[in-house]
């Protein structure tokens, strides 16, 4: 399967913790680059005629900032342009503080049926200090016009003050309120960005406080019925992200718009970080890529055992077979000889072991080459 992602990158103001790419002082360019995104749609989409897409993912940035017509005009231009299958999966990320009934009306009339809610914490004051345009009262009327929709909530651990009461308050919220779905994501201080100050002043907490502080969150999210599938995401049954999943299998994606990445037919390939470049390239029928590269077979191979291993799902021995024509074990028999203590083994299938997979990046740097 194949997925597209979009990038808007525009947002109100730059959250404390932020490094997207994401400019909070040019909503006024959002007609034009729009306009550009349709433009590297028709680019793309007759490249790829021959494949058929089944998700579409709406990132940013703050996709819900701009006017839903945009959305709903991209929309169309995707199902012109690229080949949709007959029920794809189409998302849109959503901050609660740039949301009202009309949007969401006309984001459903535009065919979009997962939202992805930036809610991070349930409480005002870290909200704040994060620099979050949104309050928790913004976050229960998003939900409310979101009630019946299958929609996700992010949840951020590692705040400076953040309690586990905070995360216990948050995960309910999140649930209360309908979430079928809910990501559980530790920050990480950027340098260049404000909140590395309170880092390099200690003021966050450190490493085994967030493990903590996930693992307490993982036992809440359990009881309620949510369902880890890779190392960041929960969901309830069903709801699990196609097209995240898609990416974790080393499915091929097509990014549009400024800094979207795109895997497809082997190659990585990055589009400028600079909006008036881009606009510049799309407007002179140039696609904006920046950075390019063949994925050789070693890279590859790594990549599968890598986005595997964040996953329940694990590695399959025959998926990997299939693709590259040898035994992974074998393609990484000191790594695998040495994290063995760290897997579980069940038939063609193997997994990090439950207790184990937030540490995973520690396990997978045996398998760095
Ligand atoms: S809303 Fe998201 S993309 Fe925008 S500044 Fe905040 S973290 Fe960054």
């Amino acid at each position: 399967m194949a997925g597209i992602y979009v990038h808007i990158p525009f947002c109100k103001q730059k959250c404390t913790y932020c490094d997207f790419t994401s400019f909070p002082n040019r909503l006024g360019f959002a007609e034009a680059y729009m306009a550009c995104v349709y433009k590297e749609a028709e680019m793309r989409g007759k490249e790829l005629q021959k494949e058929t897409f089944e998700t579409v993912y709406i990132g940013g940035g703050t996709p819900s900032v701009i006017d839903p017509n945009y959305i709903y005009g991209l929309m169309k231009q995707l199902a012109r342009t690229f080949h949709l299958s007959k029920d794809p999966e189409v998302t849109i990320e959503m901050n609660p503080g740039t949301v009202d009934a009309q949007k969401i009306a006309i984001y459903k009339r535009a065919g979009i049926n997962r939202f992805s809610v930036g809610l991070q914490t349930a409480n005002d004051a870290l909200l704040a200090d994060l620099g979050r345009i949104h309050t928790r009262a913004d976050f229960e009327a998003c939900a409310r016009l979101l009630r019946g929709e299958n929609f996700s909530a992010d949840v951020m651990l590692g705040l400076k003050g953040q309690t586990k009461e905070d995360v216990r308050d948050t995960i309910a919220l999140a649930a209360d309120c309908g979430a079928s779905h809910i990501s559980m994501y530790a920050l990480t201080p950027e340098d260049g960005t404000p909140i590395y100050t309170d880092y390099l002043n200690g003021e966050l907490p450190d490493g085994d406080e967030v493990a903590e502080l996930y693992e307490y969150g993982k036992t809440l999210l359990n009881e309620r019925g949510f369902l880890r599938y890779e190392v960041s995401n929960f969901t309830k049954a069903g709801y699990g992200s196609r097209h995240n999943l898609n990416y974790w299998k080393r499915g091929q994606y097509i990014g549009l718009g400024v800094s979207a990445s795109s895997f497809f037919y082997g190659k990585r390939f990055t589009n400028t970080f600079d909006l008036d470049e881009y606009i510049k390239c799309i407007l002179s029928g140039h696609f904006p890529v920046v950075e390019s590269e063949e994925v050789g077979e070693a890279d590859a191979k790594f990549e599968f055992v890598m986005l595997a291993l964040r996953t329940v799902f694990g590695i399959s021995a025959k998926e990997y077979k299939k693709q590259f024509g040898s035994d992974w074990k074998e393609d990484f028999r000191t790594a695998y000889e040495k994290t063995r203590a760290y897997l579980d083994e069940s038939g063609d299938v193997t997994r990090i072991k439950d207790e184990y997979l937030y540490v995973q990046n520690r396990i997978l740097t045996e398998y760095m080459t």
